[in-house]
């Protein structure tokens, strides 16, 4: 029963049937931030429909009827790790069964393939490889810019480039090598790096399920230094195993502050008000144009460009005895990301973990205004089956995003649209 109504300006009537979803509808009628509090009381209302016609109404208010894709390859260049995380079914020891790694030629003949395919880019992640040295890192991206140089390499997760940066020795002098690194990493071709590798930031949690790994302020340091450097990045965070819905909400809240120190000065270049040293890009149109989302062109700082929730799935993993998320427990995550995180400008919803019929429904009616790619190869989890072979076509995502009423839009990783002319393609 959906009883009271909340008038959302021209915009949209939003009916909830519970007081205090009515009360966030309003703040997020007026473009106000909400508290991890808001989060909390819009997880565990029944009313899920409001709080995913609240996500909705955010996301047409900053995409409209735009739902994103692009034509990716992963690279998951070795399985071989040093740590043992609980929650990975990826990882192997050299020998084990399964076990592999990538040659350098074996990757030039990716990057030649995924040039062939039409891909705009190549998004390359693996384990902490415990033998390679830094200059096969550096030999991996310039082997494939020059096979492929138009491909926009996003690479290694957070945690990579901590263990780059500790093999590399480049520190010294009280530096930890992080910048170093990631500037010989962008000489070399990298692009962007990738989300992966967050988790949840809460210490608890991390001791519990990936002790070993870096920490969240390890974590948000790499992605401070890229940002400063320029690189754009994207933010995960890995849910439904060993933290609460406190846990991810602060994890949010501090993915949020980061953004807000990053964009302060390009929305004072902008004019665009802000309160509290809060950039809120969610608001009405009154408040906040959706035209002013940052975009490379008019930011020249990086930041974090997108947000991917990942459901965790539990089978193979140390942690195979928990259930994992519902199907509505990852909309209602998906949702309140989007309601929560009022200054990053895109949600994805990633098909190959959240399956692509759910993918959908979170496109049409869930906050999400992106699918992620094409795809093809990604080794790191499977929802269905054994293979790794994970390929959707372009026509696939057409069809999803076109009978949920959206227009499919081609983007590379920076957020340019993109246009085809038989073989050939550009961004605007
Ligand atoms: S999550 Fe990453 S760091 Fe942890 S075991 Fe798996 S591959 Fe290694």
């Amino acid at each position: 029963m959906r009883g009271s109504m909340t008038m959302l300006s021209t915009e949209t009537v939003i009916r909830c049937s519970d007081p205090k979803v009515a009360a966030i509808a309003e703040k997020v009628h007026r473009g106000e931030r909400l508290t991890c509090g808001d989060g909390l009381a819009l997880y565990e209302t029944p009313d899920l429909w409001s709080v995913l016609d609240l996500a909705n109404l955010v996301r047409r208010r900053m995409h409209g009827n735009v739902a994103w894709y692009n034509v990716n390859r992963h690279l998951n260049y070795t399985n071989i790790c040093a740590l043992s995380c609980h929650f990975c079914a990826f990882h192997r020891k050299r020998g084990d069964d399964g076990a592999y790694e990538y040659t350098i030629d074996e990757i030039r003949a990716e990057a030649r393939t995924a040039a062939a395919a039409g891909a705009t880019e190549m998004h390359v992640v693996g384990g902490l490889h415990p033998w390679h040295p830094f200059e096969f890192y550096t030999d991996m991206l310039r082997a494939i810019h020059e096979e492929a140089p138009r491909l926009h390499i996003k690479a290694f997760t957070a945690v990579e480039i901590v263990h780059l940066a500790r093999i590399s020795k480049r520190g010294g002098d009280g530096s930890d090598g992080i910048r170093e690194v990631l500037l010989e990493l962008q000489a070399a071709g990298l692009g962007s790096l990738p989300g992966g590798g967050a988790e949840v930031f809460d210490d608890r949690v991390h001791d519990e399920a990936f002790k070993g790994k870096i920490r969240g302020d390890a974590w948000m340091d790499v992605h401070r230094i890229a940002h400063e450097l320029g690189i754009h990045t994207n933010a995960t965070m890995l849910y439904g195993h060993l933290e609460g819905r406190m846990e991810r909400l602060r994890h949010m809240e501090l993915l949020r502050s980061q953004q807000d120190a990053t964009l302060l000065a390009w929305a004072g270049q902008q004019g665009i008000a802000t309160k509290n040293a809060q950039v809120v890009l969610s608001g009405p149109d009154e408040c906040y144009p959706s035209l002013r989302l940052p975009t490379v062109d008019t930011c020249d700082t990086g930041y974090y460009q997108t947000c991917i929730p990942l459901p965790f799935i539990p089978d193979d993993s140390v942690l195979e005895r928990l259930y994992g998320p519902t199907g509505l427990e990852n909309m209602r995550t998906l949702a309140i990301a989007r309601l929560m995180l009022d200054n990053i400008p895109h949600m994805k919803t990633f098909w190959i973990m959240q399956t692509l019929p759910a993918s959908q429904l979170m496109l049409e009616m869930g906050g999400a205004d992106d699918i992620d790619g094409t795809v093809v190869w990604y080794d790191i989890t499977k929802v269905e089956g054994e293979g790794t072979h994970q390929e959707v076509t372009v026509q696939d995502l057409h069809r999803v995003m076109r009978e949920s009423g959206l227009e499919p839009a081609e983007r590379d990783t920076l957020y340019r649209r993109v246009t085809r002319n038989d073989a050939e393609w550009s961004v605007r």
